[in-house]
């Protein structure tokens, strides 16, 4: 009696956080995140730290990056290894950086993606550009499943999680090669998560909405016109007071990322789950 009134209180006078070390939910996991030095991967890195995991930031942008490692206690916990996506050798390394450093791999989260060019008129497509979002937001997801693959295979489980986008289920919302390169990254993830799902591994994607970071910003409306895209776009249930202040965070797709990663998601896999407010499910939704 005496110690439910000791708990009662404890709860009582701690704020919520005081008890967030009970919600480790990646406590004991390995992860590596590409793109993880700023926007999306960025939030993923620091989500996945709160809930226990040892993480390596793989990224091109060094200084970014160590400022990150940096301001999460550094090592022993986090590491960063420079990596471009494009160039196999460096995802190899880092894998083997990661796997090396922490004793293994569980979680892979291919997240470095670009838009390319916002090109309006087919006809004034660089082609040079079309093959650098197809080498990053594709050809970069591949390389981070097949090396996962070669450390994840030997122990039996893992989770590759990718970032897709709402361009992954409708056009209209990027340029040309990105829209058709978000599809390829659902063919992906269906594809390697039949034949990972023998080793105990889950492969699955997320889908987000417009998120502003550095890769959106360009892309998204501005003041004004930003309210009125808003409400012409979203269908947030029911009323446009939903809307107000409801923008999509960085942190919102790391939730769904985490959920992912997690054990709590041992039986999902082969998933694209959108992140989108419902959006994609409007009738007509682009004006
Ligand atoms: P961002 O530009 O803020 O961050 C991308 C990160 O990837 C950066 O740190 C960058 O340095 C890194 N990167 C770029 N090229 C790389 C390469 N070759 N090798 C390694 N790292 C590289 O972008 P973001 O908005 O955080 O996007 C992250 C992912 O989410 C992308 O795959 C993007 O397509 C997807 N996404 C974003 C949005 C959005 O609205 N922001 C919406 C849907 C999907």
């Amino acid at each position: 009696m005496l110690l439910n009134s000791i708990i009662i209180t404890m709860f009582a006078c701690c704020e919520f956080d005081c008890f967030a070390f009970l919600d480790q939910r990646l406590e004991g996991k390995v992860a590596l995140v590409t793109g993880g030095a700023s926007g999306i991967g960025e939030a993923i890195v620091r989500l996945f730290r709160q809930h226990g995991a040892k993480v390596c930031i793989a990224d091109v942008q060094d200084e970014a990056g160590q400022q990150l490692r940096d301001s999460l206690g550094g090592d022993p916990d986090v590491l960063f290894v420079h990596c471009d996506v494009t160039v196999e050798e460096d995802i190899s390394r880092a894998v083997d950086a990661t796997a090396e450093k922490f004793g293994t791999l569980d979680i892979m989260v291919n997240n470095a993606g670009i838009t390319g060019d916002k090109v309006t008129d087919i006809r004034n497509l660089d082609f040079a550009d079309v093959k650098k979002v197809f080498d990053i937001n594709v050809h970069g997801m591949l390389l981070g499943m097949k090396h996962a693959a070669r450390v994840m295979i030997p122990s039996k489980k893992g989770s590759i999680v990718s970032l897709a986008s709402v361009a992954s289920v409708i056009g209209g919302m990027g340029p040309h090669a990105y829209t058709a390169s978000k599809h390829a990254v659902v063919g992906l993830t269906k594809s390697v998560a039949l034949e990972l799902g023998r080793h105990g591994i889950r492969v699955n994607c997320v889908s987000p909405y417009a998120v502003p970071t550095a890769l959106s910003m360009p892309h998204l409306p501005q003041g004004e016109q930003k309210g009125d895209a808003v409400r012409d776009f979203l269908a947030f249930v029911g009323s446009e007071a939903n809307l107000k202040g409801v923008d999509l965070l960085p942190k919102d797709v790391a939730e769904a990322v985490l959920y992912l990663a997690s054990d709590e998601a041992r039986y999902i896999s082969a998933l694209n789950l959108v992140v989108d407010g419902g959006f994609t499910s409007v009738n007509g939704n682009l004006k």
